[in-house]
């Protein structure tokens, strides 16, 4: 493993006038299979191929599982109109409740699983997880979205949070994008999850600005660079990567709150992916949290490190 390059640098391009929008939503029909594409692109000699390739078959499952399958009820337009206007996000995860339409599409999802050529703890994960009454799905859904996985059962985990991310992927895309405000720092302002990872991104008319992507419902939304993705200081950030490495994925270290987020160039390569990219770039992790830093990005495929 190479040494942290770290620099206090992170070049802003200019000479272009940028108006990016303030988010962009997900498209659940596209999402999830370029997710898979990504995962499995990044397998090829990586030291964690196999599970890569398990997830890129995880996301392509995600993509097939809505097929035919029920679109999630989006809160009534009263209730997103006030949710504004008390600065809240219209899709509030923490008042998320399973129902039998979340039910159907997480069944089918777990079918659809039952398929992936899977390592032994994940095969058994996957009938744990499968066999689990509504009690025990609720408590590993509260769990995925209060971020505090139990570490002995993070395979288990694994399917719920892939069953969650398609639920509010299909909602937050109905949403208006014009009627979301921000809601705070390091919450996504269409369902208040925080984000995984930020992009840098190459966009027509956005060239050079920044983006958080959200690690639950996969929306995008501008934030300034240079500026902590947690706790929004500006002072004491800075960035390392890896000495060698593409120099695309980096993390954003902040000095006042002590934690780290991923920042992914995709403007430099446009294939780099919030999610995929985050997991394949586990040496990073590594390395930072060696520095003193604790992750900020929320990533329930990330193997515990
Ligand atoms: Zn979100
Ligand atoms: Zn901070």
């Amino acid at each position: 493993m190479g040494k942290a390059g770290t620099s206090r640098h992170d070049p802003v391009p200019i000479g272009e006038v940028a108006e990016p929008p303030f988010v962009r939503l997900p498209d659940p029909k596209r999402i999830f299979a370029e997710r898979a594409e990504r995962f499995a692109a990044l397998a090829s000699n990586h030291q964690l191929a196999s599970y890569l390739l398990f997830l890129a078959a995880l996301c392509e499952a995600q993509h097939q599982a809505q097929d035919g399958t029920p679109e999630p009820e989006l809160p009534s337009a009263d209730a997103i109109v006030r949710a504004r206007e008390f600065g809240l996000p219209p899709l509030d995860r923490n008042r998320f409740a399973v129902s039998a339409e979340f039910d159907v599409i997480f069944d089918r999802l777990l079918a659809l699983a039952a398929a992936i050529e899977k390592p032994a703890a994940a095969a058994a994960a996957l009938a744990r997880v499968a066999a689990a009454d509504s009690a025990m799905r609720n408590a590993m859904i509260r769990n995925v979205l209060a971020d505090s996985i139990p570490v002995d059962q993070l395979a288990d985990h694994v399917y719920a949070a892939a069953a969650m991310q398609l639920h509010f992927a299909r909602l937050t895309a109905r949403l208006d994008d014009k009627q979301l405000v921000p809601v705070g720092d390091g919450a996504c302002p269409a369902c208040g999850a925080p984000p995984v990872s930020s992009m840098v991104v190459g966009w027509p008319r956005a060239h050079g600005t920044r983006f958080c992507a959200c690690s639950l419902c996969g929306a995008l939304w501008n934030y300034v660079r240079i500026k902590c993705t947690i706790c929004a200081s500006t002072a004491g950030v800075s960035y390392r990567e890896i000495d060698g490495g593409p120099a695309t994925v980096k993390a954003e270290t902040c000095d006042s709150c002590k934690s780290y987020v991923k920042i992914l160039y995709q403007l430099k390569d446009p294939a780099l992916e919030p999610i995929a990219d985050d997991v394949a770039s586990l040496g990073l992790d590594l390395l930072v949290r060696e520095a003193g830093y604790r992750r900020g990005g929320v990533n329930p495929f990330l193997l515990g490190y």
